[in-house]
């Protein structure tokens, strides 16, 4: 994803921390008293007073207070735990977007020590220098059957570079050696997956319900800054005739606000091209959970306003890409946030950030499903 990195105390190693210093302050006899719990409510303002301002007009976050819980995967009968789109429940219509969970590879696995009983793989899709090709190809073909039923749906993937580029996709297309240079595909056939993959970017899914036209799209920083998806959704209705009041988009899950953190230059660059930009940043603190229950202790090594970790400036792709698909004139009621940030979900998701760069591929795939699979026989 570019742009620099801001490693983040997960919220499960600072809460191990904080019941270490519990039960050490609960042996010498001291404990929390009423009033230092009550400095440790997060509405309580002391700690953001004592914040050094750099920008009053972002808003300010704790980044514990920004994490959002992982949507429930469903998982199909080959194993393949994915995420469907929250009432996308149209019989021609094929969509999901995939977790780590299922399949075969093992190069990203946290636990394959030797010695330990063989556990299933998981579900990469990307076909990286890391892990086993084969493994990865018959992983797409599991993931096609449990979003269609037939693992031997055709899955269209895309060589992605962060642009906005976006090309009109066909049955041909999975017979290529090389994928199309693209980050954005669209289609109006039947009986084929048009597939983005992700690790922290975020994948945008579009469904002409009129017209039976689908689109699927990549959207890091660099790709939302070049309006893929408000470009792709014009692409749309100039090669179909869609009307933005016929389509239904879903956003899948990706890095969320409470982990992106961004430099400067990022902020700058949606500054020159969007009027909202400023409402897409936000001001994120680690939170110490150790120091807000128990400030006093600090108190002795470290004088007000001196805060040990700064804020660190985040921003909102989920959201700019919510705004594109409004300014491209879809309702906002047919626009579905699937949600989960891939960071602060490394059990059900790959993340790029997380894993410094060392992780697999997660797919988000759309199609229309062929017309003798859904008549009724
Ligand atoms: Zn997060």
């Amino acid at each position: 994803m570019g742009s620099s990195s801001n490693k983040k105390l997960t919220s499960a190693s600072a809460l191990k921390a904080l019941k270490a210093v519990d039960r050490r302050l609960s042996k010498t006899g001291l404990s929390h008293t009423k009033r230092h719990q009550s400095s440790s409510h997060p509405r309580n303002t002391s700690a953001r007073a004592v914040r050094p301002v750099r920008n009053p007009s972002f808003a300010r976050n704790a980044h514990e207070d920004l994490i959002t819980p992982a949507p429930p995967p469903r998982r199909a009968t080959n194993g393949v735990e994915w995420l469907p789109v929250p009432g996308w429940d149209f019989p021609w219509l094929w969509a999901g977007f995939s977790t780590r969970k299922g399949g075969l590879s093992r190069a990203y696995c946290a636990d394959d020590s030797p010695g330990l009983p063989a556990v299933a793989g998981e579900l990469n899709l990307g076909i990286t220098a890391t892990d086993d090709r084969e493994n990865v190809l018959r992983n797409r073909h599991l993931f096609a059957e449990a979003v269609t039923s037939d693992p031997a749906t055709p899955l269209i993937s895309l060589r992605q570079f962060h642009s906005n580029r976006i090309v009109r996709t066909s049955r041909t297309d999975a017979a290529r050696n090389q994928p199309h240079k693209a980050d954005g595909q669209i289609t109006a056939e039947p009986g084929l997956l048009l597939a983005i993959q992700t690790a922290d970017c975020i994948p945008i899914l579009v469904a002409d319900r009129k017209r039976r036209v689908v689109a699927a799209f990549h959207a890091g920083w660099r790709g939302t800054l070049k309006r893929i998806v408000e470009t792709g959704v014009g692409q749309m209705r100039l090669t179909f005739g869609s009307d933005s009041k016929d389509l239904i988009a879903a956003i899948g899950p990706g890095i969320g606000l409470c982990c992106y953190a961004v430099g400067e230059e990022v902020l700058s660059e949606f500054d020159s091209q969007f009027t909202y930009a400023r409402e897409l940043f936000r001001e994120v603190y680690d939170s110490d959970p150790v120091r807000r229950k128990y400030p006093m202790l600090f108190l002795t090594q470290r004088a007000p306003g001196h805060s040990p970790i700064g804020p660190s400036l985040h921003v909102d792709l989920i959201e700019a890409n919510r705004r594109q698909l409004l300014s491209a004139g879809l309702a906002a009621a047919s626009i579905q946030i699937v949600g989960g940030c891939t960071q602060c979900h490394p059990d059900l998701f790959f993340s790029h950030r997380g894993s410094h760069g060392y992780a697999g591929r997660m797919m988000a795939a759309i199609g229309i499903r062929e017309a003798r699979k859904h008549r009724p026989s």
